[in-house]
């Protein structure tokens, strides 16, 4: 009808003029590939690219004052020490957390989970002891905790997915008991795009006197996150899926759970005092940041937190479902396209597909000729690709700095690529 289709024309212009904007601010996506092809990067749920003020402030750490962190009293090491309090001070607002001290640095979603499954895991868990994981996770929010329970004799729990691939709330009552001392989910599935309701499933456990441990590396650049309001016990993020550099990421822990986890790394800055005799550590949170810390990176973290803050996590929100909901009208279009997970208006801004008769990376690399960058394979997902019945899948996944145009190339580039796999 002409009133959708004035809807959608509404719509489209909105998303073209907020992303000009924000795409002007990436270099590295306004370079031009050989042949005058456009960069069309639809992988940021892998890794975002970084935005000029990020780059700027990384390098100015080198330019300008670097040291050691934690180390010198002269000038160069006490401005870094600021600029790590100052980064830290960003993190504990981005996530509402209470204490500055609850924010660990470390170097990345992957070892603030091991930190805790470790650290908290071997010290409390026992035989008997149940924590509750489902087939939608991370391999690094699943083999950890696969690790800990073998260490330990706890025993893993699945809640199962709903058939769309979200959790079944229903079944979590089921499976919860005193025995669970842990639910550990995903903020948003790198896959599925599935955005679990954080809030009730803390509720649910904290019901049963169980812990809730969320790997917000999705959901972290795409919602607020309220660490308090929804009474989250531990969360992980990584600075390079935020707009900000790699190696860098942050253990989040409600101050009286880290005090009783145990660190995971062992060496210099996370001790109190050392002899012959034992150790004792430090504090929080230098407790967890044993050796010298990614300083450059943890200090641009706070740059990539005011560029999603200068914008406001709501703006991207609405701008990335509006894209996400123009690319499913599009790919809904192409023959034999297969979208995994929940419906377009429950999820987050990823898409997974596969197409009948293309294998998913024959695809992606035809994708790549014409500068559409997306990825292929199990996405560190083996267990839910095993549940959706196939062994890889093509993702698209979008940003903040993606466009209309980016779907369009999209779609023109998958009729290109069957075309040539026909
Ligand atoms: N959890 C989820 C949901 C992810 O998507 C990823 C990265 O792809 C990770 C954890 C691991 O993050 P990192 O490799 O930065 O440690």
């Amino acid at each position: 009808s002409p009133q959708r289709r004035n809807g959608l024309f509404g719509m489209v212009q909105r998303i073209r003029k907020f992303a000009a904007e924000v795409r002007s601010q990436f270099p590295i996506l306004n370079q031009t590939l050989p042949k005058g092809v456009p960069v069309t990067f639809l992988d940021s749920a892998a890794s975002a690219q970084k935005p000029q003020s990020v780059i700027d402030y990384e390098a100015e750490v080198y330019r300008r004052y670097y040291a050691n962190a934690y180390r010198g009293v002269y000038r160069f090491g006490a401005e870094v020490d600021d600029q790590l309090e100052a980064a830290r001070a960003a993190v504990q607002r981005l996530l509402n957390a209470a204490h500055r001290e609850e924010i660990a640095f470390t170097a990345g979603t992957t070892l603030s989970i091991n930190v805790v499954a470790s650290g908290w895991g071997r010290r409390h868990l026992q035989p008997g002891d149940e924590i509750v994981l489902n087939v939608m996770e991370h391999h690094a929010n699943f083999v950890p905790w696969q690790q800990v329970a073998q260490a330990t004799g706890a025993q893993i729990r699945f809640v199962n997915l709903t058939p769309d691939g979200q959790i079944d709330l229903n079944h979590l009552d089921e499976v919860l008991s005193e025995r669970t001392r842990l639910v550990t989910v995903t903020g948003m599935s790198n896959v599925l795009g599935t955005q679990p309701p954080i809030a009730e499933i803390a509720r649910k456990a904290h019901a049963v006197g169980a812990l809730i441990f969320v790997d917000a590396a999705q959901s972290v650049p795409h919602e607020s996150i309220d660490v308090q309001g929804d009474e989250i016990d531990f969360l992980a993020f990584s600075g390079h899926k935020l707009y900000g550099p790699s190696g860098v990421g942050v253990l989040y822990g409600r101050r009286e759970l880290l005090e009783v986890t145990d660190p995971l790394l062992f060496g210099g800055h996370m001790i109190e005092r050392v002899s012959k005799e034992g150790s004792s550590w430090a504090g929080l949170p230098a407790k967890f940041e044993a050796g010298t810390l990614p300083i450059a990176q943890a200090i641009a973290l706070r740059p990539a937190i005011e560029f999603v803050e200068s914008i406001g996590l709501e703006n991207i929100r609405a701008h990335e479902q509006s894209l996400l909901a123009y690319a499913h009208k599009r790919m809904n279009e192409v023959p034999g396209m297969r979208i995994f997970g929940p419906d377009v208006n429950e999820k987050g801004a990823i898409v997974s597909f596969v197409i009948e008769g293309a294998h998913p990376e024959d695809l992606a690399q035809l994708l790549d000729r014409k500068g559409v960058f997306v990825r292929h394979g199990h996405h560190c997902t083996m267990p839910l690709h095993e549940w959706l019945g196939v062994s890889a899948t093509v993702r698209a996944s979008f940003a903040v700095y993606n466009t209309v145009e980016d779907v369009d190339r999209l779609i023109d580039a998958i009729d290109f690529a069957r075309q040539r796999l026909r």
